[in-house]
């Protein structure tokens, strides 16, 4: 018999366990509460661990990246608004494949479309779950289509809740986000920009890192680059109310470089923006029964961490893996999942801390040691491109 499971969220960890799901014999539906699919997005580095995970997904071949050759020229503003070399996302260990949100979403979603000899995955738009009711043997779920204003109920042999930080199904099952989501004092605002900062080439990628506030631009090889604008806060209710650029121009008022003017500025035409509080997700447990959290839902790593997608997806085919190998016993199969992804995801849980200070330095000290971590790094990577430009010019 079939086993069916409802996956909440057409995002990459719902796409990614959904595809995991139907390698591992079950036959899965993705619900998603917005009407359309969505598409564009911002800047994010993939690593080694996602890609391969895409190619466990069977879908690396649809999945499009746009490194800048050796990863790009990356600039770090000065506080005088000069410019000196700086180190790039894309320049760290690993070799990041530079992407957007939706290039890796538009590459899952070709595997939820199948390819002939695997089975679409059905997905429903303007639908959510309301209510979530374990019995032990199967999980009956209250579904909303939210356009018709409809509910009715259906029953699944597993719930997925793969509905980002603020997930429902979590609310639903684990309790309050106040329980989960842990508080970072600190605020976001990314979007695409029409056009790079005047006088940087297309794929540069710009930096301006002060006490408390950064400025990151991240350029690509094919496409305009996009923008993050990040500020620490004591008071993150707040930034909620009133002209959310009237908040970024408040809180970066201070800076007047290159970077700064050019992202506020783009960000007054932009057509749409995300704008958001930064937390990361803690929980003991992340399955209950028949239910189970992934990517943001279940550890949301955080935008400084740079591993949140590669999780998602990570999370998506080991889910896959861990249900194949245990294919009579879901209980055996979600321990042996959370149990391999755990320790990694702790370590970079704690690693985000540290990486914060690159985005956004806490105060001037940190900034100061910021620019000199920075120096040193750049200098060491002159060093190993030089190396490597004279052993390819010397030949085998
Ligand atoms: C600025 C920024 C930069 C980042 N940079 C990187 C990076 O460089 N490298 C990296 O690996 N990661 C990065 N990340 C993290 C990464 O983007 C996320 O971790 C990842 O996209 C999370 O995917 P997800 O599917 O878990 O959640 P989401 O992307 O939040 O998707 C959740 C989906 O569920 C839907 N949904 C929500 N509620 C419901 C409901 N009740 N019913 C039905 N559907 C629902 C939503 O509409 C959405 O489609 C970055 C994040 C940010 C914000």
């Amino acid at each position: 018999m079939e086993r069916r499971a409802l996956v909440v969220g057409l995002g990459i960890a719902g796409m990614a366990a959904a595809i995991g799901l139907r390698q591992a014999g079950w036959q899965p539906v993705i619900v998603e509460r917005a009407p359309v699919r969505r598409r564009g997005g911002y800047f994010i580095g993939l690593m080694p661990e996602g890609r391969r995970a895409a190619a466990d997904l069977g879908i690396a071949a649809h999945l499009h990246t746009r490194n800048p050759p050796d990863g790009g020229k990356a600039y770090s503003l000065t506080r005088r608004g000069t410019r000196e070399p700086g180190l790039g996302f894309l320049h760290q260990p690993g070799a990041p494949a530079a992407v957007v949100r939706g290039d890796i979403e538009a590459a899952l979603w070709e595997g939820v479309q199948g390819d002939g000899t695997d089975k679409p995955i059905p997905v429903r738009f303007a639908t959510k779950p309301v209510e979530i009711d374990d019995t032990g043997a199967r999980a009956r779920v209250l579904l909303e289509e939210t356009g018709a204003a409809t509910w009715h109920r259906e029953s699944f042999d597993l719930v997925v809740g793969a509905d980002g930080m603020r997930s429902g199904v979590r609310r639903m099952v684990f309790g309050p986000h106040e329980d989960h989501m842990t508080e970072w004092n600190a605020m976001i605002c990314v979007f695409q920009l029409e056009e790079q900062v005047p006088s940087f080439a297309a794929a540069d990628s710009v930096i301006s890192a002060r006490a408390g506030r950064g400025a990151w631009v991240f350029g690509f090889a094919d496409r305009p680059p996009t923008a993050l604008l990040t500020y620490r806060t004591d008071d993150v209710e707040g930034q909620f109310t009133g002209s959310r650029i009237e908040r970024l121009r408040t809180a970066f008022s201070d800076m007047d470089d290159p970077v700064v003017r050019h992202a506020l500025n783009a960000l007054e035409q932009a057509p749409d923006f995300l704008f958001d509080s930064v937390h990361q997700v803690k929980m003991p447990r992340w399955s209950r029964g028949r239910v189970v959290l992934v990517g943001d839902a279940a550890w949301c790593l955080n935008l400084y961490s740079g591993m949140g997608a590669t999780f998602a997806l990570r999370g998506g085919a080991e889910l896959g893996r861990a249900l194949r190998e245990s294919p009579g016993d879901l209980g055996a199969a979600l321990a042996a999942w959370e149990s391999r992804l755990r320790p990694s995801i702790t370590r970079h849980q704690r690693l985000a801390r540290l990486k914060r200070q690159l985005f956004v330095p806490s105060n001037r000290p940190a900034e100061a040691v910021r620019s000199v971590v920075v120096r040193l790094a750049c200098a060491a990577r002159e060093r190993r491109l030089a190396r490597a430009r004279a052993a390819a010019k010397e030949g085998p």
